[in-house]
């Protein structure tokens, strides 16, 4: 099993593709499930899974300053 890591061109979501050597699978493409932009696309007939790792949202959210930090300034 290879596993390579992939992030998607348009919002930046970060996938892992699972490939089975050994398994014939069939030739396919995958989407970005947060943007639906095309991610993954082979044309050999291999068993290949992809699967979302990290989130766009989760990557750059933005973390509120405590209550404290906001008292010093
Ligand atoms: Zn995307």
């Amino acid at each position: 099993m290879k596993i390579t890591s992939i992030t998607c061109s348009c919002c930046g979501a970060a996938y892992e593709v699972a490939e089975a050597a050994s398994v014939q699978g069939a030739t396919g493409e995958e989407n970005c499930v947060l943007c639906g932009e095309v991610v993954a696309r082979w044309n050999e007939p291999r068993l290949r899974a992809v699967r979302l790792v990290m989130a766009t949202e989760h990557r750059y959210a933005r973390v509120p300053a405590p209550p404290a930090f906001e008292a010093l300034s």
